[in-house]
């Protein structure tokens, strides 16, 4: 279960699918040079250090280039789950370009391959729907790059939690420690990695929606079809022995990429507004996205509930909040349960917030992701008798 695999020849296709790289923390904490308890430090160094690219003539990812696109017959896209629409793209970058002032955007979309040279592509209101929104009231398209076969920094930092006109490339230079290469696209102004394995170059049309999913996704649930925007693609360049890789839906690499950066930012977030939280954790069962568990030192009452609101204001995704003492390990999801199980009435330490923005790929949404935030406070009230709530020991244990 937990190896990496590569498929050297998929389906009789002669470029190698990968898939399941970066399926543990401490996987992603050895390419990083870190040890899996270091990765949010030295994420969150990266984050607050970046290190812009720099531009370079030529790069491997233009070695071989494709001018008369046929995405299915140059590239060996999977088509993943039983109910999928057919194949899709999970693991690329798409690199964007804020159209007034040029400044790149980095995320991860889905990609369903609509066509010889279309692709249906889903973008949640972020940065690149923002900079697709500005092109299309301007009349044009929106440049992008379908970037894909990176490293694992770039991978990470693709999922970061920061502003918008925040190029997400500077944080993969901060995490190599030396500013990252990028070339310019044949076809459009997008810059993309040099060394990287795959690019497709395009432009998000203004004004056109067409059927894109269903598509398996990390809650573990098909994201339903309908119509959405659409990528025209107008080159594909790549290296001379190029692999595809490719991401899971649901599956650990997948939940562990959107994860550590979300802890990350949210860590950061929290630790802004109150010195006493002191770790964050967003369990597997809770996909890595919806659940969170904070370690805080408590030093008011009230102070949880406080924490907890600020949670759902870091990202819209956030689900539940568990506010734990620094005594529980957050890692494990017993000893979270332990502390609600104990430190915990439901009458007077619980929050539940209605009718707020979710995650509009949680099935218990409604359409519009409108839903609940639920928050536990399951820290020892600052009132309570020492003895209480003193942890039993065998001495010498
Ligand atoms: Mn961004």
């Amino acid at each position: 279960l937990d190896k990496a695999v590569l498929f050297p020849r998929p389906d009789g296709h002669d470029m190698p699918v990968v898939a399941n790289l970066l399926a543990s923390r401490k996987w992603i904490g050895d390419c990083l040079g870190v040890s899996e308890d270091g990765l949010i430090t030295r994420y969150q160094d990266a984050v607050q250090n970046p290190l812009p690219w720099v531009e370079v003539e030529d790069g491997p990812v233009q070695a071989v280039v494709h001018s008369d696109v046929d995405i299915n017959g140059q590239l060996p896209v999977p088509t993943h789950n039983e109910l999928d629409s057919g194949p899709y793209i999970a693991a690329g970058l798409m690199i964007s370009r804020n159209p007034t002032n040029g400044v790149q955007n980095v995320s991860i979309h889905r990609c369903q391959i609509s066509g010889k040279d279309r692709i249906g592509v889903l973008l949640l209101p972020r940065h690149t729907w923002t900079y697709s929104r500005m092109a299309e009231e301007a009349g044009h398209a929106l440049e992008v790059a379908i970037v894909i076969g990176v490293d694992p920094a770039s991978l990470l930092a693709s999922q970061a939690i920061v502003p918008m006109d925040f190029d997400e490339m500077e944080i993969v230079g901060a995490l190599h420690g030396a500013p990252v290469e990028m070339v310019k696209c044949k076809t459009n102004n997008v810059r993309v990695p040099a060394h990287a394995e795959i690019v497709l170059e395009g432009r998000v049309l203004p004004g056109v929606a067409e059927p894109e999913g269903p598509f398996g996704e990390f809650p573990q649930y098909y994201g339903r079809r309908a119509n959405r925007h659409v990528v025209q693609v107008d080159a594909i360049t790549h290296r001379k022995d190029a692999i595809f890789h490719t991401i899971i839906g649901g599956g650990m690499e997948h939940l562990l990429l959107g994860g550590l950066p979300r802890e990350a930012t949210i860590l950061e977030s929290l630790q802004r507004h109150d010195p006493g939280v002191l770790d964050v954790h967003l369990s597997r069962g809770g996909i890595c996205r919806y659940h969170l568990v904070v370690k805080i030192d408590k030093k008011q009452e009230g102070q949880a509930k406080n924490i907890m609101m600020g949670a759902f204001a870091a990202h819209y995704d956030i689900k539940q909040v568990v506010v734990v003492d620094r005594d529980v390990n957050i890692h494990d999801g017993e000893s979270v349960e332990w502390a609600i199980a104990t430190r915990f009435q439901a009458d007077q330490d619980l929050l539940v917030v209605n009718n707020t923005q979710g995650s509009k790929l949680d099935p218990t949404t409604m359409e519009d992701g409108v839903g609940a935030k639920m928050g536990l406070d399951a820290t020892i009230p600052l009132a309570a008798d020492e003895f209480t709530f003193t942890v039993i020991k065998v001495p010498g244990a």
